[in-house]
């Protein structure tokens, strides 16, 4: 039986396991990537593109380890957009270079001594009244508005990009073919004997894990249920501030072919409702809606909802992680990087730990598998088959 063996073999073609197969590409290593479904089908596909440079974070807890990690962020991922990077994402769709915040009162004062720190400085401006973009050039609007230095992008292009970049080494199988035993792994009549294996499937790492008998790292996952307007809306990229420091409502848009808009919501809307039905959840997002813009119209706009997991490593008290997470044992790496945001990072801590393994590329082209390339996952609004 012919065996292959190339330097890495990663499981999973969500931004995690795309982002590092490029770098790891690049850094002479033979990679070649398993995808159960589609590539980018998990959480990547479905997040709301929002490249943090830690506001959110500082907001919630102050200037903590987390804001210091996700700061840089932005800017990198700015340098790979423009083709400057890395990774080569000049081909990808940028929604918008910045984010809005309005606080709709009460913690005005709080927010002016976390935007005044120093790592914050550059990165939140205070808006005057006069440069208010639409739809917050309203006379009815009278909060107050901040531009955040934090990039949206368009994540079916940010995929597709990758995607067509990658695919030469992605490839699709069943993982109830998979064995693992000591020498490797084997998938029907594949047998692999990979140097180092990385674990980059999201919510699918807790099975692979037991395939490989592994009861650490654990995973946690915390529920959203997001919804979606669909209608002619204003492009809208912006997170409300209600009476805590956490967002109420997180508002991303995406252009339709033919005008109409998609917001997508998230926030604590999406965070709060998961106990409720998608009924109970599109009823609490219009009054949230209305309460927060009612100088908009959202009549004949319609809805839809969508039920998804943060897949994460396990934290006391179920917590969002501070970082993205890179662990594992001998030569499994297993990966969650918490935030879409934080791929760059998490490739570094890839190549820096097989650099301090000293594993070497042995070189030679990524071996050719006789399985089908994974396709690209649609948008969730492109899988709603009836709106409300
Ligand atoms: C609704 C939502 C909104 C979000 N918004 C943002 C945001 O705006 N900004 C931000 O920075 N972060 C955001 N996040 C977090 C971010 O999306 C995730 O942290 C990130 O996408 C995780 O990437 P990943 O590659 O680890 O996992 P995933 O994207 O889940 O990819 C895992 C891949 O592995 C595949 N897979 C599963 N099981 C197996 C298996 N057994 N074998 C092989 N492959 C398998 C899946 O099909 C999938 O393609 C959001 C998350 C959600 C859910």
């Amino acid at each position: 039986m012919n065996v292959l063996r190339p330097d890495l073999l990663i499981f999973g073609g969500g931004i995690a396991g795309l982002w590092t197969l490029l770098r790891a590409r690049q850094a002479g290593y033979t990679v070649l990537l398993l995808e159960s479904s589609a590539l980018g089908g998990g959480q990547s596909i479905a997040s709301q593109g929002i490249i943090h440079g830690g506001t959110k974070y500082a907001l919630k807890g102050g200037i903590s380890k987390s804001t210091h990690a996700i700061a840089d962020m932005p800017d990198i991922w700015r340098d790979a957009l423009a083709g400057e990077g890395d990774v080569d994402l000049s081909a990808v769709r940028v929604l918008s270079a910045h984010q809005q915040l309005w606080s709709s009162g009460g913690i005005r004062s709080s927010l002016a001594a976390v935007f005044a720190s120093k790592l914050m400085q550059g990165k939140v401006s205070s808006l005057a009244k006069a440069q208010f973009p639409p739809p917050f050039n309203a006379p009815d609007f009278r909060g107050s508005l901040y531009q955040l230095q934090e990039p949206v992008l368009d994540t079916a292009s940010l995929l597709r990009t990758m995607r067509e970049q990658a695919l030469s080494a992605c490839y699709q199988y069943d993982p109830e073919k998979l064995q693992v035993d000591d020498a490797g792994l084997q998938i029907g009549r594949l047998r692999l004997q990979p140097r180092r294996v990385l674990l980059a499937a999201g919510g699918g790492n807790a099975g692979l894990l037991e395939r490989w008998g592994m009861e650490r790292p654990q995973m946690q996952q915390r529920p959203l249920h997001m919804v979606m307007l669909k209608g002619r809306l204003p492009a809208m990229y912006a997170h409300c501030l209600g009476a805590s420091a956490v967002p109420r409502l997180t508002i991303t848009s995406y252009p339709l072919q033919g005008g109409e808009m998609i917001w997508y919501l998230g926030g604590q809307l999406a965070e709060e409702g998961v106990t409720r039905t998608p009924a109970q959840q599109i009823v609490a997002a219009r009054d949230e809606l209305v309460k927060l813009l009612p100088w908009l119209d959202f009549s004949s706009a319609v809805c839809a909802t969508l039920q998804i997991q943060r897949a994460e490593v396990a934290t006391p008290g179920g917590k969002r992680p501070d970082d993205c997470y890179l662990g594992g044992e001998g030569q499994i790496m297993v990966t969650w990087p918490t935030k879409l945001a934080f791929a760059p990072r998490l490739a570094d801590l890839v190549l820096q730990k097989l650099k301090k393994e000293g594993l070497k590329p042995a070189g030679g082209a990524s071996p050719a598998l006789s399985l089908p390339h994974p396709p690209l996952a649609p948008l969730p609004w492109e899988q709603v088959s009836t709106w409300s």
